[in-house]
């Protein structure tokens, strides 16, 4: 992908003069204000515009920790410039005060660098305007006297033009998401679509997607920190894959981080909900879908889909929902995958389950042939378990040397 360079300064670390007499937390905050001072920037706005959405992207971003809002809005964090957020439920400001600055930022007028953020879905506004209606706006504009509401998917437009960055947050704004589903009567699309192929932001960046229904908040918030400490130049410009993701963060499938992969290793499926194991066989698209919610959790590395026994739907994706339905419902390519896992699983399980027998026993109560708990009984190994155990070990010795073995 073609991008603007980004200015390159010269990074100078603070000399450590006695080792012995450093105060690490005083060193600690010494650093940390010489980075914030470095670059060329010292604040970003950032104008968050909201068009088909639930919020549900705003709740996630809050719930972020790594780094947390609080984190980007007060400019802690080493090297990032300060956000100042303009959002249309969060900040504190409203009415032509709050709009003003969306304005100054659309005109050019700006004295700052700013990006723009987009949840929710574009809305084809003129099917609204047909009717005299609009699908989602913000801000109101004189109309011969009456005040009239601006659509957002206009504000995106003047904005984007001017704007370091576009991101878009959610599969809503991504792709188009649940807005742009079979049927679409608002004709609702996603911020790539509307821009078209050939946008390029003022600092030569394609709309980048934070794909989820809702986010990861931490995706988003990472993102936007790597991004600007590529605009202050510290920091190389963030990986994207083909459709603008953050390549570290969607490169790999929800299968591959999940809690239960191992239940699926060893061929064995949850039948009902709430059961602990593989939730393949109840409609989960896992196998396939790019997304990181089960080794990132939801929020503060807590919960996450298959992490509370919900199978994934594929909600990153951008043929989310229409091309993951009917929910819950086996996926058609399960009938390979997993019948070939039963049939693995069913040895695998038996070997491990034979090889765990031994390894749950002490090296003196395999000596004595008795395990001397109070708790229940344990059955002891018969001669086939003993036979096993025997060729086990000696393939484990191999390379190697037992304790206690010659
Ligand atoms: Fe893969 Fe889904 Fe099973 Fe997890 S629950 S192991 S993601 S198929």
């Amino acid at each position: 992908m073609k991008a603007v360079e980004a200015p390159v300064r010269e990074v100078v670390a603070p000399p450590l003069s006695n080792p012995d007499t450093i105060d690490f937390n005083r060193l600690l905050v010494q650093d940390q204000l010489a980075a914030i001072s470095l670059g060329p920037h010292k604040e970003v706005h950032a104008f968050w515009l909201a068009g088909m959405s639930c919020d549900g992207c705003s709740v996630a971003v809050v719930g972020a920790t790594q780094p947390s809002v609080e984190m980007l809005l007060h400019g802690t964090i080493p090297g990032v410039p300060k956000i100042i957020l303009h959002h249309p439920v969060l900040s504190v400001e409203a009415g032509e005060n709050f709009v003003r600055e969306f304005e100054r930022a659309a005109n050019g007028d700006l004295e700052a660098p700013f990006v723009v953020i987009f949840e929710g879905s574009v809305a084809d506004e003129s099917i609204s305007a047909s009717t005299g209606g609009y699908w989602s706006g913000f801000g109101v504009r004189d109309v011969d006297g009456v005040p009239q509401p601006i659509p957002t998917a206009e504000w995106l437009k003047s904005m984007s033009e001017k704007a370091a960055a576009v991101i878009a947050i959610g599969t809503c704004a991504t792709w188009g998401g649940v807005p742009a589903a079979f049927g679409n009567v608002t004709g609702s699309m996603g911020v790539m679509d509307f821009l078209g192929d050939d946008y390029r932001s003022a600092l030569g960046l394609p709309v980048v997607n934070i794909p989820g229904c809702s986010p990861v908040g931490d995706n988003f918030t990472e993102t936007v920190a790597a991004v600007l400490l590529f605009l202050q130049g510290l920091g190389p410009l963030p990986e994207f894959d083909e459709l603008g993701r953050p390549a570290w963060l969607f490169d790999e499938t929800v299968h591959r981080g999940c809690t239960r992969a191992g239940f699926y290793e060893e061929g064995t499926f949850a039948q009902n909900y709430g059961d602990k194991e593989c939730l393949v066989e109840i409609g989960c698209w896992g196998p396939v879908v790019q997304c990181n919610i089960n080794k990132r959790g939801a929020i503060n590395h807590l919960g996450g889909c298959m992490n509370v026994g919900a199978p994934c739907i594929g909600c990153t994706m951008p043929n989310f929902p229409d091309g993951f339905a009917p929910f819950y419902q086996r996926p058609p390519g399960t009938l390979v995958s997993s019948t070939t896992s039963k049939t693995n699983g069913f040895i695998i399980r038996t070997l491990r389950s034979h090889t765990r027998f031994f390894q749950n026993r002490s090296r003196n109560w395999i000596a004595k042939g008795h395990v001397p708990s109070g708790w229940g009984h344990t059955r002891e190994p018969n001669v086939i378990d003993k036979f096993g155990h025997y060729f086990y070990q000696k393939l484990q010795a191999m390379g190697g040397k037992m304790p206690g073995k010659a």
